[in-house]
């Protein structure tokens, strides 16, 4: 499998002319080799793969890393071991980089005149590996549903205990515990619980606000599974039945989430599929409230390719799956938003996410 996408991304260099690529993103790391430790550069030609990573993984990569990849434990700088390498090597000319996934100093050992790397040829690439990882196989699919799973089990265990008085990082301390003992490997992002008010930030930190009676709380959280992430958002009130504003909101959200995860659809536009809710909430007279985009990418990445947004002319790809996120903000007043995962397969599209989606009162 992983040799399948080492074979596919040769096939892009060689579409390229360039004769290497220079992997640094970790993720894409992970994802052409299986290793997962946090300090790693890979070198993929036509016919080889070298992973060159330091002491400390030299008995990780044995469990992880497929005998195919050359496995590299550089006793200095990987870079050093990257130049011996390449001269040591056929004969390697030019070598393709990942512009958006190495820091400028590093560029600079082999960008800069008279820097060691300059002996060879540079071609800046972006996106490529990325590109590969915005459709799943059917492996990456089990695992994303895998953290969906845990993370949908970790938010029904705490729900009942969530009370008035409680503050959102005691939640949130609630729901990471939670997260962590139904077997997430970490937390794909910073958990968001916004109460009152606040739930109309919407990317609100947890905070030390009390939530109070007939507050909406806003939980915003993930899970991750060999890797793969989970991004759930629920909507709820809380020590008091809904009002009828609250009720109002709640339902044109809930309602433009449900039309958008019914027919998003691959090969439509990012742009085309972000507009599926909001010209629902816009019609509400609400456009001015949702003011971020629908929906991402998840995988190895909480926020990968592709983009459901107003700017993304891209078409969502066979395989990807992204979230379906829209939200109401009304600042002073609170804000509403529901997330689902969905896959959107060659037969249709799956929504993964299978908590209830009701205005619940905890
Ligand atoms: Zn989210
Ligand atoms: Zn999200």
């Amino acid at each position: 499998m992983r040799a399948a996408r080492r074979a596919r991304l040769g096939a892009l260099l060689a579409e390229q002319g360039v004769d290497a690529l220079l992997v640094s993103a970790l993720p894409n790391i992970r994802y052409l080799t299986g290793f997962s430790g946090s300090n790693a550069l890979l070198l993929i030609t036509g016919e080889t793969t070298t992973l060159l990573t330091d002491f400390r993984y030299a008995t990780q990569v044995k469990t992880e890393v497929d005998p195919a990849v050359e496995v590299v434990i550089a006793p200095a700088s990987l870079w050093s071991e990257l130049w011996r390498i390449l001269g040591a090597g056929p004969r390697i000319a030019s070598v393709a980089f990942e512009t958006a996934h190495l820091l400028h100093h590093e560029a600079q050992r082999f960008l800069a005149p008279g820097s060691e790397g300059a002996r060879w040829r540079w071609v800046p690439v972006e996106d490529l590996v990325e590109g590969l990882r915005q459709s799943k196989d059917a492996t990456e699919v089990a695992e994303i549903r895998a953290a969906i799973a845990i993370a949908e089990q970790a938010l029904e265990a705490i729900l009942p205990r969530v009370q008035v008085g409680m503050t959102e990082l005691a939640v949130a301390g609630e729901l990471e515990r939670a997260l962590r003992v139904a077997g997430s490997e970490g937390f794909p992002f910073e958990t968001i619980v916004a109460s009152g008010p606040r739930s109309a930030l919407p990317h609100a930190r947890a905070s030390t606000r009390a939530i109070a009676r007939g507050d909406l709380l806003l939980i915003d959280f993930g899970a991750i599974h060999q890797g793969y992430c989970a991004d759930i958002t629920r909507t709820f009130v809380v020590g008091a039945p809904p009002t009828d504003r609250q009720r109002e909101i709640y339902t044109l959200v809930r309602e433009s989430n449900g039309s958008a995860s019914a027919l998003v659809r691959q090969g439509m536009r990012g742009r085309d599929a972000d507009a599926l809710a909001r010209d629902y909430i816009e019609r509400a007279g609400f456009g001015e409230a949702f003011g971020h985009s629908l929906g991402h990418g998840i995988g190895l990445e909480v926020h990968e390719a592709p983009r459901l947004a107003k700017t993304a002319e891209a078409p969502l790809p066979s395989g990807a799956v992204v979230t379906i996120e829209p939200g109401v903000y009304l600042e002073g007043w609170g804000g509403v938003r529901i997330e689902d995962d969905v896959l959107l397969g060659p037969e249709g599209t799956l929504v993964l996410t299978t908590f209830p989606r009701d205005l619940v009162q905890l």
